[in-house]
């Protein structure tokens, strides 16, 4: 098959994803799948592992790897003992590739917080390729109400965004700000809305905040280099909010979340990054979110087939990973981009 194989990490400008013809993935367990791939999103996460920047983090666990983490394909074989899936359906898999199923958290239904996960594209071969192997416990069904393409960012930046959005705890009667407009962004904008919330969104381009004001903000604020001036004018236009959700990676944006939100407020961090000069005497509560649990997953693509959440893509051919990458971070990709064998 063909596959984009990343064999040293390296700036993406290099063009370090080779397409290469490799061995189609066996089934290699009792209750794997093998998947044709219809769909693989590009995420921001694959940038960072192809960069080099989660060395530090053990990820990619070897060399070489084939990225990808966000992937819709329809199930061709299965093995042995798989019971909950038949050939011929169409799943998704989330970079939650499988976990142990008997640690304290998987126990608990917290199976993405799993000291030994695999994580699809970066400890187990990923998406950007034509098939990919499956674990039955950890794929989702898709509905035929949604294609491949727009399925595929349900599975990473959707369940990002879902399981962020419900920490800030929205509500009718509430405000949320949302950080970040893009992949994740524009996913939970509509998620809050759902809720009821008021929804601000806060971004540097103006392509970024008039996609927000697509997905349906109630208002947009533009976050460039003065937080002075955000903060002003937010205040002016808003007030300080209840909630607000981070998935731009910056500290400069977590710290503007941070002072955004009212005394005793919430703030999500979708992203890696410091909280400094943390105002205790205000009792806000910083709270991490790391993509979703499988019944997260189920309950989001069920979400998204009833509501009609709209997910905005961008179709590439998988032979241009490097490109598109390449956009991604130089922000000029608008959404999503996902690539199709
Ligand atoms: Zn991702
Ligand atoms: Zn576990």
């Amino acid at each position: 098959m063909q596959a984009m194989v990343l064999s040293r990490l390296a700036p993406i400008e290099t063009r370090p994803l080779k397409l290469t013809s490799i061995d189609r993935p066996a089934i290699n367990g009792r209750n794997r799948l093998l998947l044709e791939i219809e769909a693989c999103g590009v995420c921001r996460s694959n940038l960072h592992l192809i960069e080099g920047d989660w060395k530090k983090y053990g990820s990619p666990s070897s060399l070489p790897v084939v990225p990808g983490h966000e992937v819709v394909g329809t199930v061709i074989k299965i093995g042995d003992g798989v019971k909950k899936i038949k050939a011929g359906e169409r799943v998704g898999i989330q970079p939650l590739f499988s976990s142990c199923l008997e640690c304290e958290y998987c126990k608990a239904g917290r199976e993405n917080l799993c000291e030994n996960a695999e994580i699809t594209g970066e400890t187990v071969q990923g998406g950007y390729a034509e098939y990919i192997c499956a674990n039955e416990e950890f794929v989702t069904p898709i509905p035929d109400s949604i294609d491949s393409e727009h399925a595929a960012p349900l599975f990473c930046p959707g369940i990002t965004a879902y399981k962020a959005v419900k920490a800030s705890e929205p509500a009718a009667g509430r405000s949320v700000g949302i950080f970040g407009i893009g992949g994740v962004g524009h996913l939970a904008i509509q998620i809050a809305k759902m809720h009821g919330a008021r929804v601000v969104a806060a971004s540097r381009t103006k392509k970024h905040l008039d996609l927000a004001e697509r997905m349906g903000a109630d208002n947009t604020i533009v976050f460039q280099d003065s937080q002075e001036r955000f903060l002003k004018n937010l205040k002016k236009e808003e007030g300080l909010l209840d909630s607000a959700i981070v998935f731009a990676p910056s500290d400069k944006a977590i710290d503007a979340a941070v002072k955004s939100v009212k005394k005793g407020g919430i703030i999500v961090m979708g992203v890696l990054g410091n909280v400094t000069n943390f105002p205790t005497f205000e009792e806000k509560i910083v709270k991490g979110s790391v993509i979703g649990t499988r019944k997260d997953m189920a309950d989001l693509v069920r979400l998204a087939s009833d509501s009609g959440l709209k997910v905005v893509i961008e179709k590439r051919r998988l032979a241009e990973a490097n490109e598109v990458l390449a956009k991604l971070k130089k922000s000029q990709v608008e959404a999503r981009a996902v690539l199709v064998p």
